[in-house]
């Protein structure tokens, strides 16, 4: 069933290929981004992860969503080098597992995985909000996700909620000094830019807004 407070199958398959699609529209953008406090590949190694995933999507489960996340997450894990790779292939995982058996989610399930997601991140890599990575877009969207919901808002508003609350976490990471990964080589010099990882989940989450939920 897919209407404004529900998604199914093919909702999440249109979320994850626009993802796709803006990863690789923004592939320079982000391998910038990633030049200025890292390796110079978060472009690639996203672009990449998704262009495989997208080769695999029509060969998942149609009635378990659970199932498609996970295809997914084994998918970034085997083919996304570096940090990002483990770290997004364990939000997909978790954000499965969560999910596993569903043929469809409200917005409060829908949470309820992305929140399964962010813990197996923070699980995996260690950083604490403020550490200047994809936590730091992440945490906040779930926290304005979860006030939406609780508020009332329609899943719509909520996700919109989140992705404002993304935007901001992520033009917050500028002026951080990192603390974790590639970026906390720089120490004081990593300070002044956008987290590269924070820029692909802001992505992920406006490329949610505008496939989940919209009736
Ligand atoms: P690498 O740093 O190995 O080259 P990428 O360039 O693909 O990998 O990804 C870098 C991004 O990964 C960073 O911008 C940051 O958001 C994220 N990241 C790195 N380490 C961690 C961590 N321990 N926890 C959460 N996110 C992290
Ligand atoms: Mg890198």
């Amino acid at each position: 069933m897919s209407d404004a407070a529900h998604i199914d199958h093919d909702d999440v398959v249109a979320w994850l290929t626009l993802v796709a699609e803006r990863v690789h529209d923004q592939k320079a953008y982000l391998t910038e981004l990633d030049s200025a406090i890292g390796d110079a590949d978060h472009g690639i190694n996203m672009d990449r992860g998704f262009q495989a995933v997208v080769g695999i999507l029509p060969t998942l489960p149609a009635d378990d969503i659970g199932a498609v996340l996970k295809g997914v997450a084994m998918k970034l894990i085997s083919t996304v080098g570096g940090a990002s790779g483990p770290l997004y292939g364990t939000f997909f995982l978790r954000f499965g597992t969560a999910t596993a058996g569903r043929a469809d989610l409200d917005i409060a399930g829908f949470a309820d995985g992305f929140d399964a997601g962010i813990a197996g991140i923070r699980d995996r890599g260690k950083a604490e909000p403020g550490d200047k990575t994809m936590l730091d877009a992440l945490l906040p969207a779930s926290e304005a996700l979860r006030a939406g919901i609780d508020g009332g808002a329609s899943a719509a508003d909520a996700l919109a909620a989140a992705v404002a609350a993304a935007e901001q976490g992520m033009q917050a990471t500028i002026p951080i000094v990192a603390r974790k990964g590639r970026a906390s080589y720089l120490g004081e010099r990593s300070a002044g830019h956008q987290d590269p990882g924070a820029t692909s989940s802001h992505l992920l989450l406006q490329a949610a807004a505008d496939t989940l939920f919209t009736g």
